[in-house]
């Protein structure tokens, strides 16, 4: 497989050293959407002691005392009751995004720091995900977790959505299609063929298959697939995503992250060409006033930018599988 990148070279005169510095900054292609992502190797200044919100005092509708008056029940299948397993409640989204669109609160705690999430909560909040897009007819579906306000959540306590549309996101439609054309022109699955390949992007292999990928979208971007339909996967598999989660999360708190975005985007019956992928960054960390990591050419200009190689990224996340 051929992967597409080009070297930019910036130098400037820094007076604290006396010297004239160069910096490289590696513009690396995705090898399926094209996409652009920029590497500039440097850490951030990120915070060493953040300064967290007063979660306690955060009015919150998904706190038990509050959910079952204020959950938005979901029409299409769950009717008047909140479908519920151990700490998780599915609700209807008030913001939908998609014409199926759903919360899932996972924790009964408002606040729980990343690296105290736990294996079970995510086991149920995906199966009580899986059976509901299991009853409908779309051809794709998506989990996403947003947490923490760097994330984009507006809601602090642990939550999970589930959208579904006729009309894909940007990225998945071109995802689709890269895809299509790989399986094509190759005869073979993109993801088994870029695993075979590139074993250095490796993180775990089990059940899922977890690397970093060639040209990430965020911070230690992890990519996990599995070659099966959503409506296959079984408790092992679900299991086997919800562990592998805690683990990222364990390195993500390490490396001084508290926020992340996650997604699970797939076909809810096997497709050939294009697996379940499941992607995860982190956000810059909330903090007082914490700095956004959706800048100018991000926002304006759809560029991804990360400030470590993925094959660094792939070498340290390994230690904690
Ligand atoms: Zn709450």
């Amino acid at each position: 497989m051929e992967l597409r990148r080009s070297i930019d070279r910036a130098s400037f005169f820094n007076p604290a050293t006396g010297n004239v510095e160069e910096l490289e900054i590696e513009i690396r292609f995705d090898p399926i959407t094209g996409k652009r992502s920029r590497i500039l190797v440097k850490p951030l200044p990120f915070p060493k002691n953040p300064e967290m919100p007063d979660f306690s005092r955060e009015w919150c509708p998904f706190c038990d005392e509050r959910v079952e008056n204020m959950g938005a029940r979901d029409v299409r299948v769950a009717g008047k009751e909140l479908l519920k397993r151990n700490e998780s409640i599915l609700m209807a989204n008030i913001s939908p995004y998609a014409e199926i669109s759903l919360v899932i609160r996972i924790t009964k705690a408002h606040y729980v720091p990343i690296n105290e999430l736990g294996e079970r909560q995510f086991f149920d909040g995906f199966m009580l995900a899986l059976d509901y897009i299991g009853k409908t007819d779309f051809e794709f579906a998506t989990i996403t977790m947003n947490y923490l306000r760097p994330a984009g959540s507006s809601i602090s306590h642990p939550h999970i959505q589930v959208m579904a549309s006729k009309t894909l996101f940007d990225l998945q439609e071109r995802l689709i299609k890269g895809a299509e054309g790989f399986y094509r022109e190759n005869g073979r699955c993109f993801w088994d063929a870029f695993w075979d390949e590139f074993q250095e992007n490796r993180v775990h292999e089990g059940r899922w298959r977890f690397f970093t990928p060639f040209a990430p979208r965020g911070f230690e971007h992890v990519q996990g697939y599995i070659r099966k339909g959503l409506n296959e996967l079984d408790e092992a598999d679900v299991e086997e995503l919800s562990k592998c989660i805690v683990r990222i999360l364990g390195a993500y708190s390490e490396m001084g992250f508290n926020s992340f975005n996650f997604g699970v985007f797939g076909p809810l019956d096997a497709m050939e060409h294009i697996p379940i992928v499941f992607d995860i960054v982190a956000r810059t960390p909330i903090d007082r006033y914490y700095q956004n990591d959706v800048f100018a050419i991000a926002k304006l200009y759809d560029e991804n930018y990360t400030n470590r190689k993925p094959e660094e990224t792939a070498k340290e996340i390994k230690n904690y599988f």
